[in-house]
């Protein structure tokens, strides 16, 4: 059994608190083409406060991270499908498929390979080591002008309006430099080498986005340094 306490009261467990800087309007419940809340990078807190949601800085960060390994030359699977992610690996070639089968992918009690970008942040049989907490805005609500803009949804085929879609977006106020914070908790098994990729790519994230738009805004970050072997 998992006690949740257990999670983060182990000593071998690495925090690094974070901090996301946004630079312009925060459209709240954005991406609103998301069905479900859970859907939604940004949300507010039952009391209120604007949170943007870990999943969306884990998706974030996992992109920005793949990108680093490729260019590095490790050799890493293709996310988000899990057909395509290792263990599985549907559709490489088998070139592709030699080159993952290397002695670094290798994890304990497995004797599949897992690549670099899985053992960090997991698939669908090797757990995450890496686990991120929501980000809370520092600012009160009620310290917190809220902003309302209107808005269309537009017929592309047809360059016309669409009926009835007029609608309100609510934002936070703009250039308001929110300051979202948070942990990052490394587990005991993360892979030690990667460190310097998480920080790495924590520098490459300049924009938060939705599941299917580009409009949550530009962020900045600031994080304690922490220790690279
Ligand atoms: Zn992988």
């Amino acid at each position: 059994m998992i006690y949740l306490q257990d999670l983060f009261s182990n000593p071998a467990i690495e925090t690094i608190s974070i901090t996301a800087v946004i630079d312009t309007a925060l459209c709240v419940g954005a991406d609103s083409s998301s069905e479900t809340l859970t859907e939604q990078p940004i949300v507010r807190t039952a009391d209120n406060k604007l949170l943007i949601r870990a999943s969306q800085i884990k998706r974030c960060l996992r992109h920005e991270c793949e990108k680093i390994a490729r260019g590095l030359g490790w050799p890493i699977c293709q996310s988000s499908n899990a057909k395509t992610m290792c263990p599985q690996r549907t559709g490489f070639s088998e070139e592709e498929a030699k080159g993952l089968e290397r002695e670094e992918y290798r994890v304990p009690n497995d004797n599949r390979y897992h690549c670099l970008i899985c053992q960090m942040f997991g698939n669908s049989t090797l757990p995450s080591q890496i686990i991120f907490d929501d980000l809370i805005c520092e600012k009160e609500p009620e310290n917190l002008s809220e902003v309302l803009h209107p808005n269309v949804t537009i017929n592309c085929d047809r360059c016309t309006l669409k009926d009835k879609k007029h609608y309100l977006l609510e934002t936070s106020p703009a250039n308001a430099k929110l300051r979202f914070k948070g942990d990052i908790h490394l587990q005991p098994d993360f892979p030690p080498d990667a460190k310097a990729i998480i920080l790495a790519g924590l520098h490459q994230i300049n924009a938060l986005r939705g599941s299917k738009s580009a409009r949550l805004g530009w962020v900045q970050w600031e994080f304690k340094r922490f220790c690279l072997k």
